[in-house]
């Protein structure tokens, strides 16, 4: 077996804990089909768990059934999981648990600032493409305003990581990412206190996933960090993206996959990750597929870059 046996895992008992987290906008594409690969076969050559979760946590993009059928789809490919599936729509009182207890330490703030205001007053854009939020309500909501969301305070301060892919990434909090929303004027929790809160309730202590959400890393470290929990290891795998160079996604209108592509499917997904294949594995059938696929997977060989992939893999 050549997997990459120098990960830490900080913290974390002996056994791997990995897991796959979808959100359900959509069927599943050939781009979270890489991410699902990634994260099974280095779970699987640590000889750990592999969990799921279902990142259901944003109602209004939530797409009725979607989820049914990516859990049918990753059947249907032969992944085996761990445990219950987490569903992040029935665990709402964790995440309001969490945000009491920053809010109890003064870590978020009532923020009334409407979508026009900020745009009135940020001059700058965040890692995330988004205007930088200025901080207009750090010191105190202004008379007569009432709260509509809320923020985490992020420091003037750098935080760095070392990613298992992509090597060391330094991000300052304040001037690259900005007080971001925890608690949306919606009332909908933000993806990034969900998933912090659910990783270290599953024991995940190795996440692997798309470099999509590499700048979205260090400010769940700091929320780890803030909310007394371990911080798992990480490895971003390169994204899927079209042609045009979009990453593949329900908004980019990335075809489905069907499970009725077998191995031949999967062995995409693997080449993607940098994984040769060698020629009597072609068309094998799952199970041949995926202990050769466990034997043999190297985090070393994947590739720390996005790559072009044109999106007719449906
Ligand atoms: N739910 C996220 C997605 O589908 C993944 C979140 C994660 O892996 O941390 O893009």
């Amino acid at each position: 077996m050549s997997h990459d046996s120098s990960v830490s895992l900080a913290g974390a008992p002996a056994t791997y804990r990995g897991r796959f987290a979808p959100s359900p906008t959509g069927p599943l594409h050939f781009g979270s089909l890489v991410a699902a690969v990634g994260s099974y076969l280095d779970a699987r050559a640590h000889g750990g768990q592999w969990l799921l979760r279902i990142e259901d946590i944003d109602a209004p993009r939530t797409m009725a059934g979607a989820s049914d059928a990516i859990l049918r789809t990753l059947a249907g490919f032969g992944f085996e999981w761990d445990g219950e599936v987490l569903v992040q729509s029935r665990r709402l009182d964790l995440y309001h648990a969490a945000l009491v207890r920053l809010q109890l330490d003064g870590e978020v703030y009532p923020c009334a600032c409407s979508r026009r205001e900020i745009v009135a007053a940020s001059s700058s854009r965040s890692v995330d493409g988004g205007l930088l939020y200025p901080g207009t309500c750090r010191a105190g909501l202004a008379a007569g305003k009432a709260a509509r969301a809320w923020r985490l305070r992020l420091p003037d301060q750098e935080l760095r990581f070392v990613d298992r892919i992509q090597g060391e990434v330094r991000q300052n909090l304040q001037r690259e990412v900005g007080d971001v929303v925890l608690l949306r004027a919606d009332g909908q929790y933000a993806y990034q206190l969900a998933v912090v809160v659910d990783d270290a309730a599953q024991g995940v202590n190795a996440v692997v996933r798309g470099v999509d959400l590499l700048d979205s890393t260090a400010r769940q470290i700091w929320l780890q960090r803030r909310l007394g929990l371990p911080t798992p290891s990480y490895a971003h795998l390169p994204v899927v993206v079209n042609a045009v160079g979009e990453k593949l996604s329900k908004q980019t209108q990335a075809p489905a996959v069907a499970s009725s592509g077998g191995s031949a499917l999967l062995a995409r997904a693997l080449r993607f990750l940098g994984q040769p294949l060698p020629a009597e594995m072609h068309g094998a059938p799952l199970a041949e597929f995926w202990r050769w696929a466990i034997a043999n997977w190297s985090m070393a060989r994947v590739p720390a870059l996005r790559a072009v992939f044109p999106g007719d893999v449906a």
